[in-house]
């Protein structure tokens, strides 16, 4: 072999993957059908290393342990609310350590994951924006969030996925590309490209790119304030792609966007932004998604009562739009925003239980 460095192979698009190994199997002499073989155990049905692949000659196990790597994310904390929400704290090998929240809900459990290591968006209100920014995360990293639900003792079977954890995708738009393609390939993890939604402040190069894929991904967009001045306040990055243009961009997109809008009480919350609200959504046809404020991590904010949330709600439906209250998951575990990581690094103290209890949908 020329090649010196083992060569990941969890960094790969599937196809990739498959061209490698397959290579590799004619260069020690193996039949192709062993190619796909480990191919399947990458994601599909995933394996802990090569010596966990027993249907291969135990020879040619070692000679891929000598060439490539599958590597593993480190569980170092697992928390499992009373609503079923688990929360993941996984460390990564330099000591970054980033978090995936499973939420089921029916016959679905949706995957929370990070695609940054950090962020360094600092909206006003998120306990991730209040740690900086770290690193991207390689695809591996990200990918492999889902990977480890297929590898736990009581593996979590994964329904759908977005991209709500730590980080801006759109800021890592290199690693995320090809990881959509591992999380929707039936060799990869086979998940519906209708079941996965990137979330974004609005970062128009990645939305631009997100439109350019065949596939049926799902955007979301984090608006969470209706004029530029108090969007500006919220979320710094409204300055360099104000809202005209985050706008411009939902309407240029081929498929319906939904609005995330984050309800700070006293802040976003009046009847003149509900008016507001509503012109920018129709304007290109968003549905909204209402998200109570998560109390971790929000210094200074406090969250909307309910009843004014169900009351928003009515004002943006009598102004004809689709609207749901997103219920919160997980309270008493803080599975949001950065908040176990924050936890762990001793910023805050843990919420009780009894503190916050869940928010039923409207
Ligand atoms: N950077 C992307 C994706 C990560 S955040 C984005 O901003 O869209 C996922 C969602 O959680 C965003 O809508 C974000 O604004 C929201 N969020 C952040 N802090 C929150 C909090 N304290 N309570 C409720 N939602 C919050």
């Amino acid at each position: 072999m020329t090649r010196t460095e083992p060569l990941n192979l969890l960094n790969l698009a599937p196809a990739e993957a498959d061209a490698r190994l397959r290579a590799f199997a004619d260069e020690v002499g193996q039949p192709s059908y062993r190619a796909t073989q480990v191919l399947r155990r990458l994601w599909t049905s995933p394996v802990a290393d090569f010596a966990g692949i027993t249907d291969l000659p135990a020879e040619f196990r070692q000679q891929l342990g000598e060439h490539f790597t599958l590597p593993r994310l480190e569980i170092v904390a697992q928390q499992k609310s009373r609503d079923g929400t688990q929360k993941f704290l996984f460390r990564l090998r330099d000591g970054q350590t980033i978090e995936t929240v499973a939420i089921p809900d029916g016959n679905r459990v949706t995957l929370c994951i990070s695609s940054q290591a950090g962020c360094a968006l600092q909206c006003a209100f998120c306990a991730t924006g209040a740690m900086g920014f770290q690193r991207n995360l390689e695809v591996f990293e990200i990918a492999g969030q889902v990977r480890e639900m297929r590898l736990l003792e009581e593996p979590v079977t994964v329904t759908n996925i977005v991209f709500m954890g730590m980080g801006e995708p759109m800021m890592n738009w290199d690693a995320v590309d090809p990881v959509l393609t591992i999380l929707n390939d039936p060799m990869g993890l086979g998940i519906g490209a209708r079941h996965i939604t990137i979330s974004t402040v609005g970062v128009l190069p990645g939305i631009v790119a997100l439109s350019r894929r065949p596939e049926q991904f799902r955007l979301a967009i984090s608006i969470h304030a209706p004029s530029d001045d108090l969007r500006r306040e919220l979320m710094p990055i409204n300055v360099k792609y104000p809202l005209s243009e985050v706008i411009a961009a939902a309407k240029a997109f081929d498929r319906r966007v939904t609005f995330e809008y984050v309800m700070l009480g006293g802040v976003n919350d009046g009847e003149v932004h509900a008016l507001q609200l509503a012109a920018l959504a129709r304007e290109c046809r968003a549905f909204v998604n209402l998200i109570p404020l998560h109390p971790g991590g929000a210094r200074g904010f406090t969250p909307t009562p309910q009843q004014r949330m169900v009351a928003f709600a009515r004002e943006l439906r009598a102004e004809g739009l689709e609207v749901a209250i997103r219920k919160s998951r997980g309270m008493d575990i803080a599975a949001a925003c950065g908040q176990l990581r924050v936890e762990r690094l001793g910023r805050r103290p843990p919420r009780s239980p009894d503190e916050h209890g869940d928010i039923q949908v409207a």
